[in-house]
């Protein structure tokens, strides 16, 4: 079997699907690589390394598409909604598809690729038990954003973070203030600790409390009652507007008190809440920073714009998306690891073998045989539910 590597491009992506260091436990059931030439020259792996690991590179990207049984991508049509569907007409029936695809995102691109008969897997739709841990792509690129969204915060602010105590006098670190605190929002109080700043955090889910102080932060408890603040894949679950409104009044106060706002609060499906006001910003003091890893939902304070960084009353306001392709190298390697745990439970002796009892499988499947094969999409997107396959006679 083959797996195909194309290069990816999505405007300034730099990461690649695949990393050299996982070919050879492919290798070991029957997977062989043919990589586009280029795929990982951006993230620091060069073809030379890919070819020392067994890959073929191929310059043309529909040949690569051509001999694959499996494509992999990073950001593929539907996550890549600039010019992810150039690559529709290259896919051929059958072939297999795995990628950020971002299916709860738009229902036009999850038939899109029902209609090439792409049999599609969304590592979005990896579900959050223990075995899926190391397949779990979202929380691997929500890890090097929320270090990176630090990192940015730092540059950009007019202060140190560490407290210094020097001839010239005493410095008192900055104030950091995170506000979602899954993956990306542990890892940035993670990293702003490093950098010594003083780190408080707030979440809807309180579970999170003990993880915020066991990092050395302090959790922010807002006298407003959550309802059911966790599903049962662990996301945090919509509230009403009336809980949002209370939330933005309790919040200002704690917001005018830091230096740097970083803001990671998502709810999956849906539009990012707005946590921070426009007046919350103003209310902010000059040469405050906010960088808001929501942007690409919608974002979390009022006055972001997707992908620029602009100043409002003094304060910078940094919006990134597609902020894990800014540390491509270990990105595309974690990525490459989470593939390559994945593909290993979907073939067995060079085959394809699609165990639909494993909910790995079975949720991470987008569309097969022509048709949106995944029940929680076709109940979302108002499908009729598909008839049970007849099994086969004995
Ligand atoms: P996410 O990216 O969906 O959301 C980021 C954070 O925003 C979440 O913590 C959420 O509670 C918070 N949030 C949403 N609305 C908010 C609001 N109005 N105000 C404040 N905060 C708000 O989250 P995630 O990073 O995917 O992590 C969600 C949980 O799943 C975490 O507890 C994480 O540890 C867990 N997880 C488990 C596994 C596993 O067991 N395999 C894998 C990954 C993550």
């Amino acid at each position: 079997m083959i797996v195909g590597v194309p290069r990816e491009i999505y405007p300034g992506e730099r990461r690649v699907a695949l990393v050299p260091a996982v070919l050879p436990s492919l290798a070991k059931v029957g997977l062989e690589a043919v990589v586009e030439a280029g795929a990982g020259a951006q993230a620091g792996y060069p073809d030379a390394d890919f070819a020392s690991k067994g890959a073929k590179i191929v310059a043309d990207r529909s040949e690569v598409f051509r001999v694959s049984d499996i494509v992999v991508q990073v950001l593929g049509h539907g996550a890549n909604d600039r010019n992810g569907s150039g690559d529709l007409p290259l896919f051929h029936r059958d072939q297999v598809l795995i990628g950020f695809l971002r299916p709860l995102g738009s229902a036009q691109s999850v038939q899109d690729l029902a209609g090439r008969g792409i049999t599609s897997f969304s590592v979005e739709l990896m579900p959050r038990i223990t075995r899926a841990q190391s397949m779990d792509a979202l929380s691997a690129m929500a890890t090097v954003s929320g270090y990176k969204a630090v990192l940015l915060a730092a540059d950009t602010l007019a202060r140190f973070f560490p407290m210094l105590t020097t001839a010239a006098g005493t410095i008192t670190p900055s104030r950091v203030l995170i506000l979602g605190v899954g993956v990306a929002g542990l890892q940035a109080i993670a990293t702003a600790r490093r950098l010594g700043a003083v780190v408080s955090a707030y979440d809807v889910r309180p579970a999170v409390k003990e993880q915020v102080q066991s990092l050395g932060a302090r959790f922010v408890e807002l006298p407003i009652e959550v309802k059911d603040a966790q599903d049962a894949r662990g996301y945090a679950t919509a509230q009403d507007e009336t809980f949002y409104r209370r939330q933005r009044e309790l919040l200002g106060k704690v917001i005018a008190e830091n230096d740097v706002v970083i803001t990671t609060a998502v709810v999956p499906g849906k539009k990012a809440p707005i946590l921070v006001t426009k007046e919350m910003v103003a209310g902010m003091a000059p040469g405050s920073v906010l960088v808001d890893l929501a942007a690409e939902r919608g974002g979390n304070c009022e006055l972001t714009k997707p992908g620029e960084q602009v100043v409002e009353h003094g304060v910078t306001l940094i919006g990134p998306i597609n902020l894990a392709s800014s540390v491509p190298y270990h990105a595309s390697q974690m990525y490459a690891k989470n593939l390559a745990t994945f593909l290993l439970l979907l073939v067995k002796d060079g085959k394809l073998q699609l165990n639909m009892k494993d909910e790995i499988v079975r949720e991470t499947l987008v569309t097969q045989g022509g048709e949106v094969a995944n029940p929680r999409l076709r109940e979302m997107y108002a499908l009729p539910a598909l008839a049970p396959k007849e099994e086969a006679p004995k």
